[in-house]
């Protein structure tokens, strides 16, 4: 099919989920051995934004699973076989085609997660293009090297070999859909294993639009799979599955714990992204003119990233300052239909929103003082919709679940702290360890607590500006490996050493 007509295909695709009519569901499916396979069972996925379902979807049974991955290790063999430049160009197809349609997906991002329309156009969209991108081109380079052996009866040249794992299972998460499967898909497969991908089943749109992408620029039948469905029956069969040889897992601490136990039993290799709660510390000299970054670190996509902070530490002299400014920008957070121009859209599913306000409730409870937001927000014409606005706690102990536990919503907590010491080790004291910010004018204040901070990620004077090649991932239970450019390509990977006697005579 010449790209002309692949993009038309493509297009229509996507213009017929925009249009989906309301009491018409469009069913997805699911995609194996690149047909779309109707699932024996469907589901509803609702709109966050209207509470309403808007699509079905298939809720993947075991066999489904079975079939999926059976495709992918038939052709294993030849898709490893292909060289890293063919896999290369198929994955730059994929991010072409992707970000010719970027607006266009983004309205479906945005509708199926209940993020901002304008975020999902500039970052998830965006972000998805540039992972297919980078890991294509930096599969063409980085992954050989060689060293010759001087021994005194010849030479031996050792050259390391990176061979693909197998079949790999990844499992993502909703909050980014569409941009965390592509940080797994993109170097699984550049790296020449095939794939069975388990979306969430909160926000599966996006990921089917992507396997249609695969089928198109020409990717072989069985090298890309995907089943949609629950992470109790078809996500635990891909991690159970004998033929799945790594898991890579992006979601709650609670789950990614079991999946580890779950593949110890045979030795699969996992990659874990997991929960965070987040500090971030504002020392007396951090400059005033941050404090739209640290609002934005706290209430970016209703909160609903895990990197985003859910403590923060002020250092006392400033704090009741703090909070007047710090609430003054909360508050200027525009709350809406995502599928407008605004900045916080809908909490992604009715059990997520209601886990967020009980943990609000928990807050009251426990003598918080709520200085802003803490109550559903009533949209007209989105009256079912999941909206809670930017919540700001102060006046709760670190001890406090609230303190302690993920919530993941558009809530901070605000506590103040006396010196660089003690807020270290408050800020430690989770059993968490993903991220954390540090606010200070003071570049000797910033590196020293950034040098005790215990997270994988610590940002100095910014907020989730990462380049793709650094490692990324959490320390304790946020997680287990790290991600990046080079970290994910080893990931996918096993390195096979092979000693060549270059002196032998026959
Ligand atoms: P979740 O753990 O509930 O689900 C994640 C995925 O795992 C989903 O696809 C789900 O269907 C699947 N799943 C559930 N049970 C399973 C099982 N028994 N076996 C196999 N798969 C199973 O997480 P969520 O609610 O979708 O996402 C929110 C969480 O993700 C938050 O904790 C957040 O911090 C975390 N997260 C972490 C990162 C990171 O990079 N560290 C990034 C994004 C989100």
């Amino acid at each position: 099919m010449t790209s002309a007509n692949y993009r038309d295909e493509f297009k229509s695709v996507i213009q017929k989920l925009i249009d989906s009519p309301d009491n018409e569901h469009v069913a997805l499916t699911n995609f194996i051995g690149n047909e779309f396979v109707k699932s024996e069972s469907l589901m509803d996925s609702v709109n966050p934004a209207t509470g309403k379902p808007w699509i079905k979807i298939p809720n993947g049974t075991a066999t489904e699973v079975d079939s999926a991955v059976a495709a992918a290790k038939e052709v294993f063999r030849s898709w490893k076989n292909t060289t890293v430049q063919q896999r290369s160009t198929l994955l730059n197809k994929v991010a072409n085609l992707i970000e010719e349609f970027n607006d266009e997906i983004a309205v479906l991002e945005s509708r199926d997660q209940g993020k901002p329309i304008g975020l999902a156009k500039v970052m998830d969209i965006p972000r998805c293009v540039q992972n297919f991108r980078d890991f294509a081109n930096a599969a063409l380079y980085t992954l050989s090297t060689s060293k010759i052996l001087e021994q005194p009866s010849g030479k031996c040249i050792n050259y390391v070999k990176h061979d693909p794992v197998g079949v790999a299972g990844l499992i993502s998460p909703w909050n980014l859909p569409l941009y965390l499967l592509s940080f797994k898909l993109a170097p699984a497969l550049v790296a020449g294993n095939t794939v069975v991908c388990k979306p969430s089943e909160m926000t599966s749109v996006t990921a089917w639009v992507l396997m249609h992408a695969f089928k198109l620029v020409g990717f072989p039948a069985g090298v890309v799979n995907m089943v949609i469905g629950e992470g109790r029956s078809a996500g635990q069969r891909l991690v159970d599955h004998p033929d799945v040889h790594l898991i890579s897992f992006t979601g709650s601490t609670l789950i990614g714990k079991k999946i580890q136990e779950d593949s110890a039993k045979m030795n699969k290799k996992v990659s874990l992204e997991m929960g965070g709660k987040n500090p971030g510390i504002v020392y007396a000299n951090y400059r005033k003119s941050d404090i739209a970054a640290i609002a934005r670190s706290s209430f970016l996509n209703q909160g609903e990233i895990c990197l985003c902070t859910s403590r923060l530490f002020v250092q006392r002299p400033i704090l009741e300052d703090f909070l007047k400014s710090y609430v003054a920008e909360a508050e200027k957070f525009t709350i809406g239909n995502p599928s407008t121009q605004v900045q916080i859209g809908a909490m992604n599913s009715k059990v997520h929103f209601e886990k967020v306000k009980k943990y609000i409730e928990i807050a009251k409870a426990e003598g918080g003082t709520i200085l802003c937001g803490g109550v559903k927000t009533v949209l007209h014409g989105c009256e079912d919709g999941y909206f809670i606005a930017p919540t700001v706690i102060t006046g709760l102990p670190d001890t406090s679940q609230v303190m302690t536990d993920e919530i993941f919503g558009p809530v901070v907590c605000i506590t103040p702290f006396d010196t660089a010491e003690e807020v270290i080790e408050r800020a430690n004291s989770t059993s968490y360890g993903l991220s954390a910010t540090v606010w200070s004018a003071n570049t000797d204040e910033l590196l020293n607590t950034a040098n005790e901070l215990r997270a994988g990620t610590v940002w100095c004077n910014t907020w989730l500006a990462r380049e793709l090649s650094m490692p990324f991932g959490g320390c304790k239970q946020s997680g287990t490996g790290r991600e990046g450019l080079h970290d994910s390509l080893h990931f996918y990977s096993d390195a096979k050493t092979v000693c060549v006697n270059l002196a032998a005579k026959y």
